[in-house]
């Protein structure tokens, strides 16, 4: 086929999808090693995008086994073979260690199984040892396939028409631990269950004063107990990159005990599983305990995680993770050349990337080396600079220096929440709140935004204040959407009174006005040139400059958890009736988890969707067996919120209002759900953010599928609401809170250091910033120059990065649609890890 190229809005040349065809390919698709969360929405984009090109693709079952012992192991999937289990945890294709692929034999057979189904493309997903036999095995095809051909067992034609194996890796692990790739499938949901675990010990320890020793998977790399430290502002982590320095036992009894001489009624210890210390000796949980009972006394519980951490439903961030995967690997297998060498897809940043699998799995291999060696620098370094960026924030939040090693800047720095309250506010108050203290500043609490700002709402707030904050949904600073313009005078007197040297915002579009009214009125009030950075945070991901805002992760679990529990519902319904019990447990995290008076809205609401949903069931003893969910979701004009929502919960349509849609779209959606729905397919999502169309409402929807569908399916449908802005922070959004505050406190540090002199004014539009990532960059961008590509009118960036992930969603959903690949991954270059040329970390 030609390669078509077209024009994009903007005037650049984008190659799209058509110009690769897979037709007369085949695709073998198998997991192996460890099972881990996600893996079956990487299964189910490589099956869908595969077909979608016009390939075959065959799961191979049980691993590499399967691909040995051939027969049934090796079947031919259609569409319909991957429908619901986006949802399911572990995969539904089995995986197995195999001792007969480690030999040439068991390959020979392999390679004869494959040939005669004229499969020579493979799409592996698992960890480095499986990707290392696939490679292996490519390396090894053509003198397989010589000595099958010697054996009698395929003809020379064969030989030639199978003469090269492509091979494409997908990294399924929850450990984190391959390098290369910033996130391995399964991982975030691994952070998810900790984490959960963590909230739940959290309350239970503070009614009884306890400490306890949580060990977490990860026999070789840290990453896991790091991060869930990380999000829980942990006492103490042990890694096996960075074992503790000698007489380690001795300061972590004087940190425990410090912690609960300041009131905090609890201590918890991660461990991971390969902790060791600087000879390499093993630190178990056992030992941490035995060390705090005789030394300190403390009533000490262990609790090892185990198998918890690969089970329950995979997160939103690893469905997405894994379809973007899914869709990016049968591309790099269409676009395989005999020259190009096996590669690993894989996320950098927010951005998809192809990388030798070969270079990477050695890189891997080094940090193990590394450890070995006791080379512990090396090795945290190999790990690369998030993983050290990590560890640092770790440390500088966990451990407060003596006040007199604190050298001071003499300087006040502010910190106050606006606009609605997101998950993760909170985590990011006290990362600035400890940064800005570890680096000398006083710092202040703003209380309920600009209004309490002009009110004189402000209180210096200590390290100890914000203890146990990380994990708190909602604002506990208060927030309000007020902005400053109207009281800019009481905001400048108080700044004045207060001798304020520097402001961080944390926020989402209110704060982002707020900024530039700020900066438009700087010449006319001295006390605004100051530093003033914002961080967005909001459920909606509609603050200008940045790919990422703090609470939308946890905003879009919620809806793939919301979507979760109405399938279950509905399955219930179909089949069992029993499942009325367990139905009530999924929905139940969802007001569990909500802390704190904004969430009670929330929580209602959860309980609610429960209680109807319940009783429409009992209503309807018996009905069509097919159903179709109409779900609002918030966001204001920013469809962010529906389309990742659709993705990770495998919509059928999601209507934003940034892709204008008319009667013959919503006609042709409705036909197509209803000839989807004549198949073994049974259920159907369809997702629409509140503001998509004046006109086309969640309940004109509700009513137009409900009417074209009777027969075939019936409808329900739910507005999600304020549960969305509530709930406990995820994993993602505790951390990245965290950090991207942590970082704009350093950003403030550095401004003030800039100026020493007394009196100094800060005019230059670098001097008001809004701190985001775009695709691999963390950047501090001028809240000036943001304005043009802001749409103030619907509040929304005029560039909006997910809107080309939307093809991705409708591929997946069995559309015809035009998928611009020109920014999927070029294969490139292993970046040392720790080298110059690595893009910075938050
Ligand atoms: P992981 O993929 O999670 O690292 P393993 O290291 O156990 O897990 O590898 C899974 C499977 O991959 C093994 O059981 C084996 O079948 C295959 N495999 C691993 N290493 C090799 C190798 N060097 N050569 C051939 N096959 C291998
Ligand atoms: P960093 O590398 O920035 O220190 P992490 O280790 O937490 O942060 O995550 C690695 C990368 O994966 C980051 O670039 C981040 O953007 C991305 N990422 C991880 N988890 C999520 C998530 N739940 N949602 C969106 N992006 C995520």
């Amino acid at each position: 086929m030609d390669n078509k190229v077209s024009a994009s809005p903007r005037g650049s040349y984008r190659k799209f999808l058509e110009h690769l065809s897979g037709a007369g390919k085949a695709i073998g698709v198998l997991t192996s090693g460890g099972d881990a969360q996600g893996m079956n929405a990487a299964v189910r984009a490589v099956v869908r995008m595969g077909i979608y090109v016009g390939a075959k693709v065959y799961f191979i079952y049980e691993g590499y086994q399967g691909m040995v012992d051939g027969g049934s192991n090796i079947v031919e999937a259609n569409w319909e073979s991957v429908s619901s289990i986006l949802q399911v945890g572990g995969t539904i294709i089995g995986s197995a260690r195999c001792k007969a692929f480690r030999t040439r034999e068991g390959r020979l057979k392999a390679a004869c199984n494959l040939i005669h189904r004229g499969i020579t493309n493979l799409c592996v997903i698992g960890g480095d040892g499986s990707l290392t036999g696939a490679n292996i095995f490519r390396m090894e095809w053509s003198g397989l396939l010589e000595e099958l051909a010697q054996d009698g067992k395929i003809d020379n034609e064969a030989v030639q028409k199978y003469a090269y194996l492509n091979v494409v890796g997908m990294v399924g692990s929850i450990d984190n631990d391959f390098c290369g790739t910033d996130m391995t499938i399964g991982t975030d949901s691994a952070l998810h269950r900790i984490i959960e675990v963590i909230d739940a010990i959290m309350t239970t320890a503070q009614s009884h004063q306890r400490t306890f020793v949580l060990e977490v998977m990860g026999r070789h790399c840290g990453y896991l107990a790091l991060v869930s430290a990380l999000a829980c502002g942990a006492d103490w982590v042990f890694l096996p990159e960075s074992p503790p320095e000698e007489g380690w036992e001795e300061q972590m009894c004087v940190k425990l005990s410090e912690n609960r001489a300041q009131k905090k009624r609890l201590n918890i210890i991660i461990v991971a599983e390969g902790a060791i210390d600087t000879l390499n000796r093993p630190i178990t949980s056992e030992k941490i305990k035995e060390l705090v009972v005789t030394q300190l006394g403390y009533d000490t519980r262990v609790t090892i995680l185990g198998h918890v951490q690969r089970g329950g439903t995979p997160s939103a961030f690893d469905r997405i993770l894994a379809s973007r995967m899914g869709v990016e690997a049968v591309l790099a297998l269409l676009e395989a050349t005999p020259e190009t060498p096996a590669c690993v897809v894989s996320l950098s940043g927010n951005h998809a990337v192809r990388l030798p699998l070969v270079e990477c799995v050695q890189m891997t291999q080094e940090v193990q080396k590394a450890m070995d060696e006791r080379r512990f620098k090396d090795a945290v370094q190999l790990r690369g600079r998030s993983f050290e960026n990590n560890l640092n924030t770790y440390k500088r939040l966990a451990i407060k220096l003596p006040d007199d090693k604190i050298q001071k800047s003499n300087c006040n720095v502010a910190v106050i929440n606006v606009g609605a309250p997101a998950a993760g506010m909170n985590a990011a108050v006290r990362s600035a709140v400890r940064v800005g203290i570890a680096d000398g500043h006083k710092m202040f609490a703003v209380y309920d935004g600009f209004d309490g700002f002009a009110k004189g709402q402000i209180k210096e707030i200590r390290w100890g204040d914000v203890g146990g904050w990380t994990g708190q949904g909602g604002s506990i600073l208060g927030t309000k959407r007020i902005l400053p313009g109207k009281y800019l005078e009481e905001i400048a007197t108080q700044i004045r009174t207060h001798n304020i040297n520097a402001i961080l915002i944390i926020g989402g579009f209110e704060a982002y006005l707020g900024l530039l009214e700020l900066s438009a009125a700087r010449e006319k009030h001295e006390e605004f040139c100051v530093p003033m950075v914002m961080v967005p945070a909001t459920v909606s991901n509609n603050v200008p400059g940045s790919d990422f805002s703090i609470g939308a992760d946890t905003a879009l679990n919620t809806i793939t958890d919301a979507y979760h529990s109405m399938l279950i519902l509905g399955e219930a319904r179909t089949r069992h009736e029993e499942f009325c019990i367990p139905m009530c447990v999924v929905p139940a995290t969802i007001s569990n988890n909500v802390p704190g008076s904004d969430l009670s809205i929330g929580c209602d609401t959860g309980l609610n969707m429960v209680v109807e949903t319940c009783d429409r069931i009992k209503q309807s003893a018996s009905g069509t067996k097919r159903r179709v969910f109409i779900i609002e979701t918030m966001g204001g004009y920013c469809g962010y919120l529906a389309n990742m929502g659709g993705l990770a919960a495998g919509a059928d349509a999601a209507y934003i209002f940034e892709e204008p849609f008319d009667i013959r779209d919503l006609q042709s959606n409705v036909e197509h759900l209803t000839e989807k729905m004549k198949t073994t397919i049974q259920r159907g999502l369809v997702l629409r953010n509140e503001s998509c169309s004046e006109n086309y409402t969640t309940d004109f929807i509700y009513q137009l599928y409900s009417e074209e569908g009777r027969g075939v399916f019936d409808c329900r449908k739910n507005v999600l609401g304020h549960m969305q802005q509530g709930g406990a922070p995820s994993p993602f959004d505790r951390n990245f809170g965290t950090k991207i505050s942590a970082r704009a406190m350093q950003w403030i540090t550095t401004k003030l250091k800039e100026s020493p002199g007394k009196g100094k004014r800060f005019v230059s539009d670098d001097s008001i910033c809004v701190l985001g990532i775009s695709k691999r960059n963390v950047l501090f961008q001028p809240v000036a120059e943001l304005k043009n590509e802001t749409d103030f009118e619907h509040r929304i960036p005029k560039e909006q990065w997910w809107l080309k992930l939307r093809p991705l969603m409708k591929i997946l959903a069995k559309y015809k649609t035009s998928y611009d690949v020109s920014d999927s991954g070029q294969l490139e270059p292993v970046r040392h890890r720790g080298g110059p040329e690595e893009p910075a970390a938050i």
